[in-house]
């Protein structure tokens, strides 16, 4: 990721659906520029008595629609430039899943990893404080994202509730279950992932059952996805982490192998009727039906496009293709379901859970399962149609369907706020 800039490409793929559907060049200004993003500096009493700094941000891209909405990661690697391109995805994944919410994203540069329980607590806390102004129920909602979870959250939460004198459950999302959290929310981006896969594969193959799957990455969404697809009788051949891969032709059971990470660190060190272990940038290239990209951007480049050989990729991780690999995809009749379709399971979920908790907690698990399901269903329909109708597919791809609905939504809410 280092060598590219997230918010150069973020920018050009704006350019292109301004372009597409006619917009002036001062609707793209409004669009490629963020609100607001706000750098903080994260002081840490570490365990043995020093003090660290870190830097954290949050970019908060467009508010036409609603409060700001989108994850927090914690990364060593995450610049400033990655979090502002990072809340522009999220203002198109928003609008696209039909939400009453902006784009935002925050990032703390930090590899958590590295950090004890406490110190990755006090981290936590004090850079929610510090964006504590910004932030806010019908402000700007944070979730989880790389690196972060639902302990993350909760000294979020927490934090804020201290800082304002309230109880502010619906200030972030992603929370635990007896803290106004929904169990649907941690399956719900790579369960949505996995529906959005099937359904290309009953339009590119007449199913899901039977396929084979490979994916990168296997933590919160690349597992999920794997079990989901799984469950829906496609066969998971090979996954990896950063560790490395693992490659079974008979298929590996998803839950195993994430027990063995949990016990271990890494998929790596699964054994059960694994025939090979795989790099971490071999597994991309592997002769699988779907692909699901569910770690970091810029892992399919113009440098590796040309050896994929699956027919779908699922991205469960955000801009995970870069646009010149993309040209080189839909040259080749590669159907790629892009991130702001494939991963946006997970804010539609974060969405049930804000509302829920504003509502005094009366969603049950079940509901909240089948208006997942349905969205992702009727999403997916209405940008493969989008697709299929509107465009010539040999030109275009999914992804500029997708953003021709998102970009398309956001104007007209702009519009009709008189800020254009
Ligand atoms: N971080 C997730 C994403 O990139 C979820 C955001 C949310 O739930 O607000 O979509």
């Amino acid at each position: 990721m280092a060598h590219r800039d997230p918010y150069e490409e973020a920018k050009k793929q704006l350019r292109q659906t301004v372009d597409l559907l006619g917009l002036g060049d001062d609707i793209y200004v409004m669009l490629a520029v963020p609100e607001r993003i706000i750098q903080v500096k994260i002081p840490v009493k570490m365990d043995d008595g020093s003090v660290k700094v870190f830097i954290g941000w949050r970019s908060q891209h467009n508010s036409a629609l609603g409060p700001y909405k989108g994850g927090v990661r914690y990364h060593p690697d995450v610049t400033m430039n990655e979090v502002i391109a990072l809340s522009m995805w999220m203002t198109w994944k928003n609008s696209l899943a039909g939400l009453p919410y902006g784009g935002g994203k925050g990032g703390v540069r930090v590899d958590p990893h590295m950090l004890s329980k406490s110190e990755l607590e006090r981290l936590s806390r004090a850079y929610f404080e510090a964006i504590s102004d910004i932030v806010g129920v019908d402000q700007d909602i944070p979730a989880p994202d790389v690196y972060t979870d639902p302990q993350v959250m909760t000294w979020f939460f927490d934090q804020y509730s201290r800082v304002k004198r309230g109880q502010y459950f619906g200030v972030v999302t992603g929370k635990p279950l007896d803290l106004g959290g929904l169990y649907t929310r941690i399956i719900s981006t790579g369960y949505g992932t996995a529906i959005t896969a099937r359904e290309a594969a009953k339009k590119v193959f007449g199913g899901v059952e039977g396929r084979t799957v490979a994916v990168q990455g296997y933590g919160n969404a690349g597992y999920y996805a794997a079990k989901f697809l799984h469950e829906m009788g496609a066969k998971v051949v090979a996954v990896s982490d950063s560790r490395g891969g693992i490659y079974s032709s008979k298929g590996l059971d998803p839950d195993d192998v994430k027990a063995v990470k949990n016990k271990t660190g890494s998929v790596i060190y699964y054994e059960k009727g694994v025939e090979k272990k795989i790099g971490i940038d071999e597994i991309l290239e592997l002769d699988v039906d779907i692909l699901i990209p569910a770690a970091i951007e810029n892992v399919i480049t113009e440098e590796n496009a040309d050896r994929i050989k699956a027919k779908i990729i699922a991205e469960a991780a955000n801009g995970p293709t870069t646009p010149e690999a993309e040209d080189i995809l839909t040259r080749k009749g590669i159907v790629v379901i892009p991130d702001i379709l494939a991963n946006s399971g997970g804010v539609i979920v974060s969405h049930i859970e804000w509302a829920n908790n504003r509502i005094g907690g009366l969603i049950t698990e079940e509901e909240a399962k089948q208006r997942l399901e349905n969205k992702m269903i009727t999403n997916f329909a209405r940008v493969w149609d989008y697709w299929n109708k509107k465009l010539d597919t040999s030109k275009h791809n999914m992804r500029t369907a997708a953003y021709a609905i998102a970009v398309e939504r956001v104007v007209n809410a702009m519009k009709l706020r008189g800020w254009i």
